[in-house]
């Protein structure tokens, strides 16, 4: 049972990115207004993030990694209604069984912090071996939760081989970093690759969206920045917010739209195919625009039931609402034109 819930976990999280997706949610669910990540050879010898946020209570340490424990669902009802960014309970447990984890974490509450080293979905020794009974060790910390995952994939060989480089991996995780320092409003990131002095992403708290989309994605893209945020009651949408850019004739790099759905980093082809369209008419051949939005949907009328990776979404009234963002965009575009 253990190798069937080690490959699993190898399906849901196939790169470091994946795992660091997870866990920039769950700091993010805690309410962390910093969260600094750091990496090591791509995210494959060490992923570390620090925030904080509420921390996890000593009680609560034990059974963190056991699949399914979640402070995140009171009624199974629930489940159709969730608008934080978790729901399943499964990303720590996954990470357990593919890498060597280990969390210390303080509450405000309490005067130190704790720490567990984890295996396999259950608490572990130092040199994580499985041990139901190890408890949670104190030791000195600051508010919040430091969550270290070394050695991703240490025993999913084929995992590994599978991967390209470990710039590729570190790629990913900056795009991936990137993408929720523009969404997280009120919340700061940096990312910073072992050894070196400075971090390669680094946001401010308090920074606004065009500081954040700067920071991230260079000043060309910033500079004739459009912001929007518009109204909607419509198909179950109840908010559209974001930025458009790529009329500054520099902007020759492609770069994905940051798309965010009820605070979900996703990817939706058709939504990415529709606005591309638009801009079309718009931009001299050849430069490529930059599209961030958020939406934010009945949660009933969006498929949650998404494999972790395939990050692509499914909602409902999709025609209807991508022909609603569209015709919007194109009016804030012939605005801008004239
Ligand atoms: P989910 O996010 O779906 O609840 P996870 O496996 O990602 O499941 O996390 C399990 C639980 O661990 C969360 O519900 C939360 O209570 C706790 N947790 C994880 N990461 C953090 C964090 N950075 N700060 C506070 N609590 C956390
Ligand atoms: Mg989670």
């Amino acid at each position: 049972p253990t190798v069937v819930k080690r490959i699993a976990a190898g399906e849901i999280i196939v790169q470091p990115a994946n795992a660091l997706k997870e866990l920039l949610e769950n700091a993010i669910d805690a309410g962390s207004t910093m969260i600094d990540v750091l990496v090591k050879d791509g995210g494959l010898k060490l992923l570390q993030l620090n925030d904080n946020g509420c921390g996890i209570a000593r009680e609560d340490m034990p059974l963190l990694c056991e699949r399914f424990t979640t402070s995140k669902l009171l009624r199974f009802e629930d489940l159709s209604l969730i608008s934080t960014y978790g729901f399943r309970g499964e990303a720590l447990a996954s990470i357990s069984h593919i890498a060597r984890l280990s969390v210390v974490s303080k509450i405000a509450e309490s005067p130190l912090a704790y720490k567990c080293y984890y295996t396999n979905g259950q608490t572990a020794t130092l040199k994580f071996k499985q041990d139901p009974n190890c408890k949670p060790q104190p030791v000195a910390g600051n508010g919040g939760t430091q969550i270290t995952v070394e050695d991703l994939f240490y025993n999913l060989p084929s995992r590994l081989h599978s991967l390209r480089s470990k710039n590729d991996e570190w790629i990913k995780i900056l795009e991936v970093l990137g993408r929720y320092a523009v969404h997280s409003e009120g919340v700061g990131f940096s990312c910073k690759k072992m050894g070196e002095p400075h971090p390669s992403i680094s946001t401010r708290p308090n920074a606004s969206l065009k500081e954040r989309i700067r920071t991230v994605f260079g000043t060309s893209v910033a500079s004739e920045l459009i912001e929007f945020d518009f109204p909607c009651e419509e198909f179950g949408l109840s908010s559209i917010k974001g930025a458009v850019s790529g009329f500054n004739y520099n902007n020759k790099r492609k770069i994905q739209p940051v798309l965010f759905i009820n605070n979900r980093l996703v990817m939706c082809d058709p939504l990415k195919r529709a606005i591309n369209s638009v801009f079309q008419v718009f931009l001299p051949k050849g430069n490529h625009p930059f599209v961030y939005l958020s939406l934010l949907i009945e949660p009933q009328n969006v498929d949650v039931n998404v494999h972790p990776t395939k990050q692509e979404v499914r909602f409902l009234f999709e025609d209807e609402i991508l022909e609603w963002i569209c015709g919007k965009i194109h009016d804030v575009l012939s605005e801008r034109d004239n």
